[in-house]
Order: C-alpha cells, then structure tokens, then sequence
C-alpha cells in the first residue's frame, strides 16, 4: 500500500512537473480546472474536507486544485487512453440538445463513454470510500481527480458541442490578434482575457471575483438552486443540457470559420464562462458533501444511476 501510494505520488509528480504548462484542448484550460476546484474545495464540509485530504498525495499540500488538471495530462497516455473520450459529449449538428441513451457513447459505441456517465461511475466508486479498506485509496484518488475534472468540463458548454466540428476544435478564426479555435476560446482564451484586462493577470483575484458573485453578488439568490439535487443521473444530464443550450445560444451563434473574434464576443460570453465556473465549483462541492460528507444523503442522490 504504502509503495502504490509512494509510486503514484510520484507518478502524479512527474506528470505535474512535466505537463502542467502543456494543455491539451479537453477541457477548461489549467486556469478554469483550477478555479472549479479551488471554489469546491472551499465549500466542502469538514467531514468531506477531511477525506479529499487524506485521498490527496501529500505534495499536493491538502490543494486539490493543484490535481484537477491531471486527467488532462494523462489522457494520452497509453494506460489512460480509455478515459480520452471521458473529457466531452458529442450530440448532432444542430440539434442543440442532450440525450444520454442517443449521445453518451464513445465513437465505438461504448455505453457511458462520454464526461455525464464518467461523472456518474467516479461518483459511485467515490462512494464506497467509506466501505473501503486503505488499500482502496489508490484507485479513490484518480476517483477523486476524475470527477472533480470532470464536473468542470461538463461545466464547459463547448464541451457539449457538436460533432462535427468536435465542440468547435475544428473551427478555426483568430482571438483578438492571434490564431485560435471556437473551442479554445471557450477553455481558455476568454478566461486569459478577462484576467489580464480586469485583474492584472491574478488568477485568484478573478476566482475571487467568482465567488465573491455566489456569496453576495449577482448569482447568491440562485446557488440554492444550482445545489438542488435529488437524482443524480437526472442532474447530471440537466448539466449537459444547460452547456449544449449554452453552446448554441452563446458559443456556435453568429461565428463564422475565419473570423476574428474581439470585443463584441468576449464582453457578451465573459459573465457566462465565468458563471459556469462558478457552478461547476458549487456542484462539484454538493456531490462531494453528499458521498464523502458522512451524511446519511450519500446513497439517496445514487439511487437512479
Ligand atoms: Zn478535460
């Protein structure tokens, strides 16, 4: 046990060193992972707090944070590969809707290969933490970082975009003055736009500014209901329904292959990236409290999946 935790501590530290400035396009950038996190952990209860601690490698120093980009990191490696299909959902072109049963599939087939059923099997291995034995704890750390990754990606509407141009990877056009993708405007390119231009580069005076709205700005009227859930299948898909209606009405809407994309698109879809943020760090901490928290609502929110 204590070599499996020593290897794989060592293992994460490899991949951290090594790729933690090398992102891949799956997923909110290091930057919106991290803020997702940061704003969960916070609002952990102390029971659940004291879990994630304990399933943390210790150079982790307690920060989840500091992992939740890992999934990302490693999804192309040989060993992982599977989980590749993990990080999105495909639906058709234009149909601007979520199915689980017509979409949550991987391009062979396989049932549940998309980030709404990753989300719901890292859930349900989480909650076994508590039946567990130590010798569990391996694979409940990559659960732990598997789902707090995936309740950011789910969180990201291009990444429940459409097929044909994979969330919007394929459609090129240039951010300001350089060459991105629609996709990348959406993990990343907005979120480094608005740091820079509002708060001097400080990512953590932006995630501040986040939370700061939920606990007594704009959204703290609506938390509550961004918390409400009693079925976590059926949460799970109204989170990928909120990012494909989101994709549509806000990511894919008037671009055009080509274009430049400034002012006019970053002002109108800053509030909505920050916003989902906001709401992947809220939801991410209810499923945590929920299945490490001690309480007796662990099974209650699993029972349908
Ligand atoms: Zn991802």
């Amino acid at each position: 046990m204590g070599f499996l935790r020593l290897w794989f501590g060592l293992f994460l530290g490899f991949v951290l060193m090594n790729e933690m400035n090398n992102i891949g396009v799956e997923g909110w950038s290091k930057e919106g992972h991290m803020m997702t996190c940061k704003i969960a952990q916070e609002l952990l209860v102390p029971n659940a707090a004291h879990v994630v601690g304990m399933l943390l490698p210790d150079y982790a120093n307690g920060d989840l944070s500091a992992l939740c980009v890992w999934p990302d990191q490693i999804q192309h490696w040989y060993r992982y590969r599977w989980s590749s299909p993990l990080h999105f959902i495909d639906t058709p072109d234009d149909a601007c809707s979520f199915d689980y049963s017509r979409d949550c599939h991987d391009t062979h087939g396989g049932k549940d290969m998309c980030v709404a059923g990753a989300i719901k099997n890292f859930t349900s291995q989480l909650s076994h933490y508590h039946h567990g034995t130590s010798d569990r704890r391996y694979n409940m750390t990559e659960a732990l970082l598997f789902l707090s990754h995936f309740m950011g990606d789910i969180h990201q509407p291009m990444h429940v975009g459409f097929t044909s141009d994979e969330g919007g990877n394929t459609i090129d056009l240039r951010w300001f003055r350089h060459k991105s993708n629609l996709h990348h405007v959406w993990d990343r390119e907005i979120i480094l736009t608005a740091a820079a231009d509002f708060y001097d580069k400080d990512m953590e005076s932006l995630q501040k500014a986040i939370q700061a709205n939920f606990t007594h700005g704009l959204w703290s009227n609506d938390v509550t209901t961004w918390k409400d859930c009693d079925d976590l299948s059926a949460c799970i898909n109204k989170y990928a329904t909120e990012s494909i209606n989101m994709a549509c009405k806000w990511g894919y809407k008037g671009v055009e292959a080509g274009e430049t994309l400034s002012d006019d698109y970053f002002n109108s879809r800053m509030p909505i990236v920050m916003k989902r943020i906001a709401q992947g760090g809220v939801r991410l901490s209810m499923i945590l409290n929920r299945v490490l928290g001690g309480a007796s609502s662990t099974e209650d929110i699993l029972v349908a999946t």
